[in-house]
């Protein structure tokens, strides 16, 4: 399984030999008593980066997103995302165990909503009959959405909408350099609308391991507190904070580099005669349909015959996504084997 290239995730890159090395000199210390001057360090970084007050470095995207939940809302509240956000679909129904908190889902479109979508459905806390709304979270760039990036200007409408009704906004960024680098974008612009933001060190920026949370000095007060309650306080974690470090300074521009390929491989894809159709791409994740006649898992054994590993979403969806162990000749290959195959 040597030379596989993994399309995946972008989850499934392994530190390069400059992070190893990184983390191999990170000086450590207990973080539980906050004295891992790496862990310190990092999400000093990222608060300053955003313009945030505070930030907290979790062990994984999920946990930071549900520790996010439960500072921001009581048992018996609502929350309001898209029918497909990673909150609600892949954190193992943790709004509901962890926070008791009830999710109104919205209809969006590849995971992303209007600010209008919001008229009418949000419950105040003077109607007894309803769950109280207290939290809106959206996703940048969108998981299930393929990558989709948020039109700024819904975001600042959408604030609007949070503040004129006194709810809490949590931004699920676990791919948000994505959105940034492919938008020209700044962290400080969403570190200004977001109460919350919880972003991966893990995904396109290609750390081991890591999450960090960024909000006030309240919020991460809380969250402290929150993540030792769910058993995320670590010790001696500068190892993995050195690795994130190292991502912030080495691999954010590069993933211009990750859509690139993205880009090039779904129009390869959109040429083939047993390709129905590809969604719009516009950062790292290719999803795609294949004709009726041909068998998706089918497809996935013939591009795994050549080394090539993808994944099917079912209902007809397959994915491919790109990040920075995919070399440019490893690029060259899969341009070449999807060109090859014949159905
Ligand atoms: C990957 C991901 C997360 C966090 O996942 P973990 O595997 O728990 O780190 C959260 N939200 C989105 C949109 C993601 O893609």
């Amino acid at each position: 399984m040597t030379n596989m290239i993994n399309l995946i995730s972008d989850t499934v890159t392994k530190p390069s030999k400059a992070m190893l090395e990184a983390m191999m000199q990170a000086e450590v210390g207990d973080d539980v008593f906050k004295a891992d001057p790496t862990v310190n360090k990092l999400q000093e970084k990222l608060a300053k980066m955003f313009g945030k007050e505070d930030a907290l470095f979790f062990p994984s995207g999920s946990m930071a997103n549900q520790v996010a939940i439960k500072l921001h809302t009581n048992p018996g509240e609502q929350m309001i995302c898209d029918k497909w956000a990673h909150v609600y679909n892949f954190e193992g129904g943790g709004a509901a165990a962890n926070s008791g908190v009830s999710s109104l889902l919205i209809d969006g479109d590849r995971g992303m909503f209007k600010a209008s979508d919001l008229n009418g459905i949000i419950n105040a806390s003077d109607n007894i009959h309803t769950a109280i709304t207290t939290l809106v979270a959206i996703e940048n760039t969108t998981n299930k959405g393929g990558g989709a990036c948020w039109d700024f200007q819904e975001i600042e409408k959408l604030k609007k909408v949070c503040i004129e009704n006194g709810l809490a906004f949590h931004l699920d960024g676990a791919r948000l350099f994505n959105a940034l680098v492919a938008k020209n974008e700044t962290p400080k612009q969403y570190g200004e609308l977001f109460d919350t933001i919880s972003i991966c060190l893990s995904k396109g920026l290609g750390a081991p391991v890591g999450s960090v949370l960024l909000g006030t000095k309240e919020h991460i007060t809380k969250a402290l507190r929150i993540r030792k309650l769910f058993g995320g306080a670590m010790r001696q974690v500068g190892y993995l904070a050195a690795a994130g470090l190292y991502a912030l300074e080495n691999n954010i521009e590069r993933l211009t580099e990750d859509h690139k390929k993205a880009t090039q491989i779904g129009n390869t894809l959109q040429n083939l005669n047993f390709v129905k159709s590809v969604e719009p791409i516009e950062t790292n994740i290719i999803i795609f349909n294949l004709i009726a006649s041909v068998d998706e898992n089918e497809f996935i054994e013939k591009l795994k015959e050549n080394n090539i590993l993808i994944s099917n979403m079912g209902q007809g969806k397959l994915r491919m996504v790109t990040h920075l162990d995919i070399t440019e000749e490893m690029f060259q290959t899969i341009i070449k084997t999807l060109n090859m195959l014949k159905f």
